[in-house]
């Protein structure tokens, strides 16, 4: 398990999503929703906080 962002495979590159949690300052972009939901409920798994995923269009590929 590796906590290296890759840019590779799956990333579509047309959105981001953006992991942020909302019971203590813990908040992450990955450009793979796969990546996301791991984050999500690791976080949640492990805290039990409320957190949650938000998809946003990738800016960058404009
Ligand atoms: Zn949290």
């Amino acid at each position: 398990m590796s906590q290296v962002f890759d840019a590779d495979s799956d990333a579509d590159g047309e959105y981001l999503y953006h992991v942020v949690c909302h019971d203590c300052p813990t908040e992450s972009v990955s450009q793979r929703a796969s990546e996301a939901e791991k984050r999500l409920d690791e976080h949640r798994t492990s805290t039990g906080h409320d957190i949650e995923v938000a998809q946003l269009p990738n800016e960058r590929n404009t």
